[in-house]
């Protein structure tokens, strides 16, 4: 079932077919591309999703890649990771940063593991591909009010209402779309007016891209559909009608991500 598309996919933000192959950052059989109209970068060939849920689910192919990437790091390497877990721990719960971002109500985490992110003022509702994590999110939100629904995040979000959300988890999950501009037309759909997503994706243009070159951790391959930088993520917000906002701590070529939050506007 590991099939590649037949036909090479257009470019996400522009739908434009006319691209130049990067084979230094290919790998395999995967091709990445640059989009000759708006310099997207992206997976030219990706698996569908049937395909994605069964053979690729984005928990074997991590658990592996960062089985590689263990063995591969020194103890240094290893210790300076401790010390960022340490970092971040020490900054306290991040619901925290996400509250004083999104503000409470009901909130989609989109791709959403089956992580406990979750506690009360949000209301958890989740969208999963992989049928094992959807059960474990799923009972966790009910417990809390909320259900995580089985699915592609394109096509499932449009089965909830319009102006149900006050805000969308997008971490971790927009890199992996095919469909970047119907799952942001989807939560503007769903988004209330004002509300928020606050998108976690890979700095395409981040320092440690050009100095670690194919070896970048933002490379995942089949996974990774999109490699954003801030001008193409802002050009696929603005797109779908979103004010986009970086909110990153740090300098942004410094950080190996890009955090953002696009506001869907008050007045149409
Ligand atoms: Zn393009």
């Amino acid at each position: 079932m590991s099939q590649t598309s037949s036909s090479p996919r257009a470019c996400p933000l522009c739908n434009k077919d006319a691209a130049t192959p990067l084979p230094q950052y290919s790998r395999d059989e995967w091709r990445i591309v640059e989009c000759t109209n708006c310099s997207m970068i992206y997976l030219q060939n990706p698996v569908d999703y049937v395909a994605l849920e069964e053979d690729y689910a984005w928990e074997k192919t991590y658990a592996q890649l960062d089985k590689e990437r263990n063995r591969r790091k020194s103890w240094i390497k290893r210790a300076a990771r401790q010390m960022r877990l340490l970092n971040y721990r020490m900054q306290g719960d991040p619901n925290n940063r996400f509250l004083k971002l999104l503000g409470p109500g009901n909130i989609l985490d989109i791709g959403c593991g089956d992580v406990e992110r979750w506690c009360p003022p949000f209301v958890p509702y989740g969208i999963e591909i992989s049928k094992a994590m959807q059960k474990t999110a799923d009972a966790q939100m009910r417990k809390l009010g909320g259900e995580c629904v089985l699915g592609a995040g394109a096509e499932a979000i449009w089965d909830f209402p319009k102006d149900k959300f006050d805000s969308i988890m997008m971490r971790s999950y927009l890199e992996h779309e095919v469909q970047v501009a119907k799952i942001l037309e989807g939560s503007m759909h769903c988004l209330k007016p004002g509300g928020k997503i606050y998108v976690r994706v890979p700095n395409f243009n981040a320092v440690n891209r050009y100095i670690s070159g194919s070896k970048w951790p933002g490379f995942r391959y089949p996974d990774h559909v999109n490699y954003f930088t801030v001008k193409t993520l802002k050009a696929v917000a603005a797109k779908a009608g979103f004010d986009f906002q970086l909110v990153n701590r740090h300098k942004i070529w410094l950080d190996d991500n890009i955090l953002a939050l696009l506001t869907k506007p008050t007045t149409p």
